[in-house]
C-alpha cells in the first residue's frame, strides 16, 4: 500500500457517462474515462486489508463476492498508484487473460466485497482494471506472443465466447495446438452476439482474437459441430475437446396467443441488431425493428435492460419491462450484510435512458404475461399482464409468486423474451451422447465428462452466469485438459 491513508484523502470517483438523450442515438460506448492521473489516486484508495474479500471469489448464500479469478487487486491498485503501470499489467495478466473484457461488462463482485464499500464508496476496482489493459494497449505492451515451443498435442475448443476463448489461449500458450470451432461467423459468443455494442465495442473483441491467431490460434468459423461437423470426427482427429458452446437455450413463456408474429427470444433480437450494425452500420433492413413500435421486455434483469437499451436506440414509441419479482429494497436488507453481494435496487443504463425518454422507469414488478393478443392476420397487438404476490411455499421455504387475480391489458407490436436459459442445445448432447443435470447443464468431474478426452467448460456446464466466471471456467478448464494431456500441469 503506497498512500496510507489514500482512502480518507480521495473520494470514489469514476467515469461519466455520456448523458442518456445524447448517447441513445447511436452504438456506441459511452464512458468517459478519467485521466491517467485520477486513476492512479483511485488507485491510492486500497488499503491493502489483512483480509482482502476483493480478491477472494467466496460463496455467500449462493452469490459470489470477491473476484472469482482471485485477480490480485490490491497489488495493481498499489503499483498504479505508484504509476508502475506496465508492472501493474504483468500482474493483472497473470490471473485475467482478457481484462478489457471484464473492465467494460463484469458486474464487479470485487467492489461489492471492498472494505471501503462499507461506506459505500469502494475502490473503482473494476475502473482501475480497465484502465490497466487499454494503457497497455496504447503503449503497445499487449503484442502477440506465440509459444516458445509446442507439445505436439493438438486440442479442439468448441464454442469461441469467453469460456472457449480463455481456455484456448491458456492451452496455446502451454505449446498446445489449439483449433476452435465457432458456428456463428464472428468469434465472441454472447460478447459478440449478446452483450450489445454500446457496453462492449465489438472491435475489442477483434482486437483480441487477432491477436490470438498470430500467436497459432486457429478459429473456423461458421462450423456447427454436432450438425456440420461430426462430433466423432472432432474426438478422433483431436487428443482432448473441450465443449464450451454455452446455455442458449432460451427459457420460453407458454401461454395463449405465443405463435403471434412480433414475439421474439432477446438474444436472437440482441444479436441480429449487432449482426446489421457490424454488416452494414444498420442499413441491410435485416435486424428485427422497434422503430415506433410498443415494446414489451419480459424479463427484468441484465438481459432485459439491453434489450430496452436497443429498443430505445431504434427509435421505439415506448417500452416497459415486466419482471415477476418483487423490487429490491434500496438500502441492504439485516440479512444481507457486507461483504455479501448486495441485493439492492440498481437502474442499469437502458433503465436510465427509458427514465430520462419516456419520463418514468420501464420496469413493472410482480407482472407477468398472462396472454398474448393478436389481430386477425396474426399480429400481436397487446397482452395482459397478470398481477404476482410473494408467498412462502411451506414445504420447501421457496418464495413462490401467486398470481393475485389482478389483470390488465396492454398494447404491444413487439414482445422480447428476456426470461432466462435453460442449459445446453439439446443436439449437442445427443451428438456427444452427454449426461445433463435437471438444468441442462453437462455434467463433469474437474471439467471432464465420462467420456474421455471431452471436457467441458462455461455456462454450458455451470449454467447461464457471467463474463467473469467463464473466464474463470476456462482456465480451469485448460489446466484440466493440460494434466490429461502431459500428466501433469503448470498451468
Ligand atoms: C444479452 C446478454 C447480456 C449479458 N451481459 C452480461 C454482462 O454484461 N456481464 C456479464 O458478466 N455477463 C453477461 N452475460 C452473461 C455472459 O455473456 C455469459 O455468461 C458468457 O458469455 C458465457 O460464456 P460461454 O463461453 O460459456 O458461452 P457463450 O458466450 O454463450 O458462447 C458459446 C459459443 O459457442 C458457440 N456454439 C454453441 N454451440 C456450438 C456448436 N455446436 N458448434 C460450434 N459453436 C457452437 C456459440 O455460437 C457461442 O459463440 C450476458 C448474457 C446475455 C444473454
Ligand atoms: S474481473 Fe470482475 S470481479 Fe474480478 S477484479 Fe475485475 S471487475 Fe472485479
Amino acid at each position: 500500500m503506497g498512500k496510507i491513508d489514500g482512502f480518507l484523502e480521495y473520494e470514489r470517483k469514476v467515469s461519466a457517462a455520456v448523458p442518456p438523450r445524447e448517447r441513445v442515438e447511436n452504438y456506441n460506448e459511452f464512458h468517459r474515462m478519467l485521466s491517467q492521473k485520477e486513476q492512479q489516486l483511485q488507485g491510492a484508495r486500497c488499503m491493502n486489508c489483512g483480509v482482502p474479500f476483493c480478491q477472494s471469489g467466496y460463496l455467500f448464500g449462493g452469490m459470489v463476492s470477491g473476484c472469482p479469478l482471485h485477480n490480485m487487486i490490491p497489488e495493481w491498485n498499489d503499483l498504479i498508484f505508484k504509476g508502475k503501470w506496465e508492472l501493474a499489467l504483468r500482474r493483472l495478466l497473470s490471473t485475467n487473460r482478457f481484462p478489457e473484457f471484464t473492465g467494460r461488462v463484469c458486474p464487479a463482485p470485487c467492489e461489492a466485497a471492498c472494505t471501503c464499500g462499507l461506506q459505500n464508496a469502494s475502490v473503482s476496482i473494476r475502473e482501475n482494471e480497465y484502465s490497466i489493459i487499454e494503457n497497455g494497449y496504447q503503449n503497445g505492451w499487449i503484442c502477440p506472443a506465440p509459444p516458445p515451443a509446442r507439445t505436439g498435442k493438438k486440442v479442439a475448443v468448441v464454442g469461441s465466447g469467453p469460456s472457449g476463448l480463455s481456455a484456448a489461449d491458456w492451452l496455446n500458450k502451454r505449446g498446445h495446438e489449439v483449433t476452435v470451432y465457432e458456428r456463428s461467423d464472428r468469434p465472441g459468443g454472447l460478447l459478440m452476439y449478446g452483450i450489445p455494442n454500446m457496453k462492449l465495442d465489438k472491435a475489442v473483441i477483434r482486437r483480441r482474437t487477432e491477436i490470438m491467431e498470430q500467436e497459432g490460434v486457429r478459429f473456423v468459423l461458421g462450423s456447427d459441430v454436432g450438425r456440420e461437423v461430426a462430433a466423432d470426427d472432432l474426438l478422433d482427429g483431436y487428443d482432448a475437446v473441450l465443449l464450451c458452446c454455452g446455455a442458449s437455450n432460451p427459457r420460453d413463456l407458454n401461454v395463449p396467443g405465443r405463435d403471434a408474429q412480433g414475439i421474439h427470444f432477446a438474444v436472437e433480437y440482441l444479436s441480429g441488431v449487432t449482426k446489421s450494425l457490424l454488416d452494414s452500420e444498420l442499413t441491410d433492413g435485416k435486424a428485427i425493428s422497434a422503430r415506433g413500435k410498443s415494446v414489451v421486455v419480459i424479463g427484468g434483469g441484465d438481459t432485459g435492460n439491453d434489450c430496452t437499451a436497443t429498443a430505445i436506440r431504434q427509435g421505439c414509441k415506448e417500452v416497459v419491462q415486466l419482471e415477476m419479482m418483487s423490487a429490491p429494497p434500496t438500502d441492504r436488507a439485516a440479512d444481507n450484510a457486507w461483504p455479501e453481494w448486495p441485493r439492492v435496487l440498481k437502474t442499469d443504463y437502458g433503465q436510465e435512458e427509458a427514465s430520462a425518454l419516456f419520463g418514468q422507469d420501464p420496469r413493472r414488478y410482480q407482472s407477468t404475461v398472462k396472454e398474448f393478443l393478436k389481430d386477425e392476420q396474426g399480429r400481436l397487438r397487446g397482452v395482459i399482464v397478470s398481477l404476482l404476490t410473494p408467498q412462502t411455499d411451506p414445504a420447501t421455504g421457496r418464495v413462490l409468486m401467486i398470481p393475485t387475480g389482478e389483470e390488465y391489458e396492454m398494447s404491444a407490436d413487439l414482445v422480447l423474451i428476456a426470461a432466462g436459459f435453460t442449459g445446453c442445445q439439446s443436439y449437442v448432447a445427443e451428438a456427444f451422447d452427454l449426461l445433463l443435470d435437471e438444468r441442462g447443464r453437462v455434467r463433469t468431474e474437474k471439467f471432464q465428462t465420462d467420456i474421455p478426452g471431452l471436457f467441458a467448460c462455461g455456462d454450458i456446464r455451470r449454467g447461464q452466469s457471467l463474463v467473469v466466471w467463464a473466464l474463470k471456467e476456462g482456465g480451469d478448464a485448460a489446466a484440466a485438459v493440460d494434466e490429461y494431456l502431459m500428466g501433469y500441469t503448470n498451468l
